[in-house]
């Protein structure tokens, strides 16, 4: 088995910051420490780097068919982008086809993804058809490692809205099958609502879009969602949270103690709904959407204080002539942006450089916490002793212009053009293989794997 030292960096390691060697020894980490005396294969120096755990996206939207078309990151593109932004485990979320079984769900994705993923990854199956026969698969695709599941409270017509009995068996279906249930919280019938008032009357400009769905939208369904833990039990996530009243809720729910838990996304800690006013500000339409600069603010907070556990990046990359199809009208603009590859650096820069949250706790954001909480922990998000060597090797005082021309996304817009960097990643390891090299990608196509996931009680 090959052998590699990292020397002399800056590892970090749960709450500790140490100036330690890390010895990987095939795919992983072998041992960290003072190691001088070993004689590797290979030495890697790394003073003046940090070593930090490969970045966990457990949101990420790869093939995803929605609003009359489909994003254009696929099991290679989408996972080259994520690793060469620092990210080596990706979660993608996979639609129940109508009249498919839930572990077809599974199976599409292990077709998409085999030959082409760069990184290892794993699948949140989406409910679509809640029957009966779909209800009584969940313990199946828990023991398959998928035990989070994913519903909408939203999209009605684009056939993906669960309504509220259905949720509350999935729920129990989850609590007692070992899972954890997922929701997009947004109220269908409230933004249902506020759309077809804007549009109406005539206020289809895409700055209206966060204006039909205002954050009372998101808390009402929050609200709901909490409510059912409440009487059914079982355990929530709430998926890209981005409201500082939603935060509350589900920081209060915890106090009471509930098992409910929440995300937010890199874009709304990094943009605001001024961007919707903008000419191209199509291109950030995503749900829910972009809030102004107090609720960010209050974002801050909850990753700052641990009420939201993780960043994630939302990745649903939809083409420059997909955004269009929502140029004068909000409502029919594909819902998402590419962030897989930006969600590490600008997490890092606008959280440590800019002073906003320490060290050990973007790590936690950004691989250890997603790791835990979905259930690959400590095979991921950690750099420890038999963990699988899934390390970033990273300046932390570099600066540079984040932008297309420094993309390796294949999507052909960037959703943060020209926005300064503190910290640049130098090399990925996976697995204790050389990923990525500076610019370059040495990864096979295909040697990403599915890893198979299991929860543990919190
Ligand atoms: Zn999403």
């Amino acid at each position: 088995m090959k052998t590699t030292i990292i020397r002399g960096g800056t590892l970090v390691v749960g709450q500790s910051i140490l100036q330690q060697d890390l010895l990987i020894k095939g795919e992983k980490i072998a041992a960290i420490g003072e190691l001088s005396k070993l004689k590797p294969d290979e030495i890697i120096d790394a003073s003046d780097l940090l070593v930090l755990p490969g970045g966990v996206d457990t949101h990420v939207h790869f093939n995803d068919v929605f609003m009359n078309t489909i994003s254009v990151h696929d099991y290679y593109s989408g996972t080259l982008a994520a690793a060469h932004g620092g990210t080596t485990t990706v979660i993608d979320f996979s639609n129940q086809a109508p009249g498919a079984t839930l572990m077809s769900t599974l199976e599409a994705k292990y077709a998409e993804a085999s030959g082409n993923a760069l990184i290892d990854w794993g699948v949140h199956p989406v409910i679509t058809q809640p029957t009966d026969a779909t209800l009584a698969e969940i313990p199946k695709v828990v023991a398959a490692g998928a035990p989070t599941i994913k519903c909408y409270m939203i999209y009605r017509e684009e056939g993906l809205l669960i309504e509220e009995p259905d949720l509350r068996r999935i729920l129990a279906g989850l609590r007692d099958a070992g899972g954890m249930l997922l929701v997009h919280a947004e109220d269908n019938d409230m933004a249902e609502a506020g759309i077809a008032r804007h549009i109406e009357e005539g206020l289809t400009d895409t700055k209206y879009h966060s204006t039909s769905k205002p954050a009372t939208v998101e808390n009402r369904a929050i609200e709901r969602a909490i409510q059912m833990v409440r009487e059914v039990g079982g355990r929530l996530f709430v998926v890209h949270l981005s409201s500082g009243e939603g935060i509350k809720m589900v920081g209060a729910a915890r106090g009471e103690g509930l098992d409910v838990l929440a995300e937010t996304c890199t874009h709304y800690l990094v943009l605001t709904d001024e961007m919707l006013q903008r000419e191209d500000g199509f291109k950030w339409t995503c749900s829910p959407p972009l809030r102004d600069l107090a609720n960010q603010r209050q974002l801050w907070r909850g990753v700052q204080d641990g009420r939201l556990v993780q960043v994630t990046s939302d990745d649903a990359a939809y083409s420059w002539e997909a955004t269009q199809y929502g140029k004068d009208r909000f409502d029919l603009c594909p819902n998402g942006m590419p962030g897989v590859e930006p969600r590490f650096h600008l997490l890092y820069s606008q959280g440590v450089a800019y002073g906003q949250i320490s060290l050990p706790r973007f790590v936690d954001l950004v691989a250890t916490n997603p790791a835990r909480i979905f259930g690959m922990y400590p095979q991921k998000g950690v750099l420890l002793p038999g963990s699988d060597a899934d390390i970033v090797l990273f300046d932390p005082e570099a600066q540079w212009t984040m932008g297309q021309q420094n993309s390796h996304s294949c999507n052909d817009w960037h959703a943060y053009e020209g926005v300064e960097v503190t910290g640049k990643i130098r090399k990925v390891f996976s697995r204790g293989e050389l990923i990525i090299n500076g610019e370059d990608c040495l990864a096979q196509k295909g040697r990403g794997r599915y890893v198979h996931r299991k929860l543990n009680r919190m």
